[in-house]
């Protein structure tokens, strides 16, 4: 039994999973546990991949190692993959969503290679980890949630800070 829910806040790069992480970890106490950071930092991954930019994760080595962690309760699991993670893990799952022309904007700052910031344009438009989060958990426990501008994530924050305060009420016992 967990006294505190365990999230997780998914979507393509760029649509704001730190930043909501983040934010909410300060708000609400819970801890943000950021998959990209553990994977560096355990090095749960078998090296570097040129052609996708991005660490090879060793699932299995990364779910060892944040098991015990996300067993107690209280994580905000930072991550743009969530179908590894087993189902009686997961409390909610939010899948962030942002406009196309935002998202292009976002991983041109970010200075992605013109193949890459395609293929996560793509990924988005065809709702690829909505559908990943659908398939893995209830439907039940999955929201959808914009995230376009700043009034989007404050009315975002604020509606995952009251979920996780009924969670808390109805879990009490
Ligand atoms: P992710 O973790 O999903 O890759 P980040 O949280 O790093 O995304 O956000 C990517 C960029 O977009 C950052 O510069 C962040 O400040 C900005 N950003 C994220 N969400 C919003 C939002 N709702 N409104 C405005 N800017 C945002």
């Amino acid at each position: 039994m967990r006294s505190a829910p365990n999230i997780i806040i998914t979507g393509t790069p760029g649509v704001g999973k730190t930043t909501h992480s983040e934010i909410l970890a300060e708000r609400t106490g819970l801890r943000h546990l950021s998959v990209n950071q553990v994977v560096k930092d355990k090095e749960c991954h078998e090296g570097w991949s040129d052609e996708y930019q991005s660490w090879i994760v060793d699932e299995d080595k990364l779910l060892d190692v944040i098991e015990d962690d996300v067993k107690a309760g209280g994580c905000i699991i930072d991550w743009h993959a969530c179908d590894l993670f087993p189902r009686s893990w997961i409390d909610l799952v939010v899948v962030l969503r942002v406009d196309s022309k935002t998202l292009y904007d976002r991983l041109e700052a970010r200075n992605y290679a013109e193949s890459k910031l395609q293929e996560n344009l793509d990924s988005e438009i065809m709702e690829v980890l909505l559908q990943e989060a659908r398939e893995a958990f209830d439907e039940e426990i999955v929201v959808e949630l914009t995230s376009n501008d700043s009034e989007e994530m404050e009315s975002n924050i604020d509606r995952i800070e009251s979920w996780i305060k009924q969670w808390k009420t109805d879990h009490a016992d």
